[in-house]
């Protein structure tokens, strides 16, 4: 089923890395017919690129700190605005910091924000044992059936990649970001009563039906 374009959906989710926040957002955006929006995947793809903003963000994306908030935030919401996904948008990644979230807020302020939760060691064999498809984004982990020991998407045909930031000391800097950036962004949408807290590690198809029963 997917909405009418008239029926308005802006969705956040938030969630440690790992947590499945691109998973679930893929899902959500699928089902409602809305814009899956991954501000680490439009980053890594100006990196990829090598335009001036991708070389910009580079190191820190590769450190796992956290870029130039005010940048991403105007890329991010520039985005938004140039495609009209205004009106049906689900976040992923973004916002980061309260500075982010408040400058959503003031053009697009979402109805509903999803945070996904799961328990660090889990997080950490998560993460460690990723591969995401370079062609499709399809994210596999090693230990799945259906991923492919010759390091080729069973969806799609494209090479299967370790991203560089899933390195242990990256996934420690990203894990410290989420307490000391995310965290009060989690602080911001629970006092005005947007937020939803998500089991993120119950199965991939029961975690999005209880994120559907939670959106407007
Ligand atoms: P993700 O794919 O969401 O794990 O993001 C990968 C990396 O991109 C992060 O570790 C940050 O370096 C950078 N990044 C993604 N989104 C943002 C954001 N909203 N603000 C600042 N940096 C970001």
């Amino acid at each position: 089923m997917t909405r009418s374009s008239k029926t308005s959906v802006r969705v956040v989710l938030l969630g440690k890395p790992g947590s499945g926040k691109g998973t679930q957002a893929a899902l959500l955006a699928e089902r409602l017919g809305a814009a899956h929006l991954s501000s680490g995947a439009i980053l890594r793809n100006e990196i990829t690129e090598r335009t001036p903003f991708g070389k910009q963000v580079e190191e820190y994306v590769l450190r796992g700190e956290i870029g130039p908030q005010e940048l991403i935030a105007a890329v991010i919401l520039g985005h938004i605005e140039r495609h009209r996904y205004g009106d049906a948008y689900i976040l992923d990644g973004f916002p980061r910091t309260v500075y982010q979230a408040r400058e959503l807020e003031a053009r697009f302020p979402p109805a509903r924000c999803i945070l996904l939760s799961v328990p660090d060691d889990i997080l950490v064999r998560r993460l460690a044992g990723r591969l995401t498809c370079s062609r499709c984004g399809a994210v596999f982990h090693e230990s799945d059936a259906d991923c492919r020991p010759d390091g080729v998407c069973a969806r799609c045909g494209g090479t299967l990649r370790k991203r560089a930031d899933d390195d242990t000391d990256a996934i420690r800097k990203r894990l410290a970001v989420f307490r000391t950036d995310v965290e009060p962004v989690i602080r911001y949408y629970r006092r005005t009563g947007r937020l939803a807290e998500i089991d993120g590690t119950r199965r991939i198809s029961v975690i999005h039906n209880r994120i559907l029963r939670r959106v407007p």
